[in-house]
């Protein structure tokens, strides 16, 4: 279903005003967190910057803007804007032809993801104290608007967004979950189309800032749903559309560091669970003791987990594989990447699971820092004093168990899928979903 037929929609869309409407007011709540961090009580707990980011933003992306709109948040992020605006030397104006900066291309070994790998990663192995002290949360926020402005004087296009910030690497791999896309209508008015403005921009708008060209998109890993296609495409050729979710993996993906990517997100949301809602202190004090013997053993074990035991897991699964296939039995760079397309859903489904649990925990949280942002004794809303309560806690468990199967079912039907394609047997890979599954379980319940 097209929902650009809609014509509120779709004015709404071609028209810039709304959109930078929006900007403003997430750019204004960003550098709010940002001074929040930096000024604000150290008690993370009553710091807008822990529970707006952390809390709030956290569980709306999460729950609801990653598995139901994509990159629907990355339409909406203030984190590339300041960049761009100083990049195109403009907030709405048409674009200038002559570049304002260096306006170089990044270097190929750098186009794909293992930058993002790698910096959500190091997020990951610090997220106990990130996630507790608004100091170093103020400090992060900062950092990624700043790298995202410097990126933007040295590269051409988003190339922050495209291959360094630790959050879009993640939810470019679940956006291919989401039953929403943006696609071309009909290939071949593309065909006929002179200079591919969508691409390479016009009077009307930029050029796919994200560094894709509109009319060859098959998945949304890498569209950032800017909507500047919609404004540049003289033939009125782009949609936004509804879909059945899932979609995307029924093209499986072949690449390395996308399949890495669903391996560091699945086991981080293991070991999150482990670390911040399991009962071991132990484990809790090697996480937040930065710096300590027990912290370095702690993020051994973290990337080990993630890059040995997890993989090395999955590639004996595929190894032990029944079926013919391109690299004999099962094996094979191809089939792993292509077979790693089933722990996506996987994936999703644990930290949707991980996520209601320290949501609900944390969630009254949320009115305290409301009226009180600062922690400096204000109280705008007459609710700084609301007591911390979890809520929902009966339906906890059920919420979590009833996700964690669901994606399991979800991630056996992609396999089933993947495998085919493959011409390889998706059953060790089911069985290795399911293990993991039995793994969160315990760490959940
Ligand atoms: S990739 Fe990162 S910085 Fe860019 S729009 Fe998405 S979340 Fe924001
Ligand atoms: S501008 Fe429109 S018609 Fe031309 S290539 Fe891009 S999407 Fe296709
Ligand atoms: S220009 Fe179009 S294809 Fe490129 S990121 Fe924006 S919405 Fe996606």
């Amino acid at each position: 279903m097209e929902l650009t037929r809609l014509p509120l929609l779709k004015s709404a869309l071609k028209s810039r005003y709304p959109q930078l409407a929006v900007f403003i007011v997430m750019l204004v709540g960003y550098i709010f967190a940002i001074l929040a961090g930096l000024i604000g009580t150290p008690v993370g707990s009553h710091n807008f910057s822990i529970v707006f980011v952390w809390i709030a933003w956290w569980a709306i992306l999460i729950l609801v803007a990653v598995p139901f709109f994509g990159r629907g948040w990355c339409a909406v992020c203030p984190i590339p804007l300041p960049g761009e605006w100083l990049q195109r030397g403009a907030v709405l104006a048409p674009p200038d032809k002559k570049p304002k900066w260096l306006n170089l291309r990044v270097p190929k070994m750098f186009r794909n993801i293992w930058l993002q790998n790698l910096s959500f990663l190091l997020l990951a192995l610090f997220s106990s104290v990130l996630l507790t002290t608004p100091t170093i949360t103020g400090i992060v926020l900062a950092a990624m608007l700043f790298a995202a402005i410097g990126l933007s004087m040295v590269f051409e296009r988003r190339s922050f967004c495209r291959y360094l910030c630790p959050v879009g690497g993640f939810i470019g791999l679940y956006s291919q979950t989401a039953p929403a896309e943006l696609r071309i209508k009909d290939k071949q008015v593309c065909a006929k189309c002179e200079g591919k403005p969508c691409y390479n921009g016009s009077d009307t708008g930029y050029g796919c800032p994200w560094d894709v060209f509109p009319g060859g998109l098959t998945k949304n890993t890498y569209c950032g749903l800017c909507m500047e296609c919609i404004r540049t495409c003289p033939y009125d050729n782009i949609a936004i559309n509804l879909r059945p979710f899932s979609a995307d993996l029924a093209k499986p993906s072949a690449k390395m560091d996308e399949a890495f990517k669903a391996f560091i997100m699945l086991g981080s949301a293991m070991i999150y669970a482990g670390v911040l809602l399991g009962p071991w202190g132990a484990l809790k004090d090697a996480a937040y003791n930065v710096g300590t013997g027990a912290w370095f053993i702690y993020a051994a074990t973290f990337l080990g987990i993630i890059f040995v035991v997890l993989p090395g897991f999955f590639a004996l699964a595929l190894s032990l594989s029944p079926g013919p296939s391109p690299n004999g039995r099962g094996g094979g760079v191809r089939v792993f990447s292509s077979l790693s397309t089933s722990l996506i859903p996987l994936g999703l489904m644990f930290w949707v699971a991980f996520s209601v649990s320290f949501v609900l925990t944390n969630a009254s949280y949320i009115l305290a820092a409301l009226s009180d942002p600062l922690g400096l004794g204000w109280n705008l809303f007459g609710t700084a004093n609301a007591a911390w309560r979890p809520i929902l806690t009966s339906m906890l468990a059920p919420a979590q168990t009833l996700a964690l199967v669901g994606g399991l079912a979800w991630s056996a039907h992609t396999a089933q899928r993947s495998g085919h394609e493959a011409n390889v047997s998706s059953i060790p890979v089911i069985v290795y979903c399911f293990i993991a599954t039995l793994i969160m379980l315990w760490l959940l319940l």
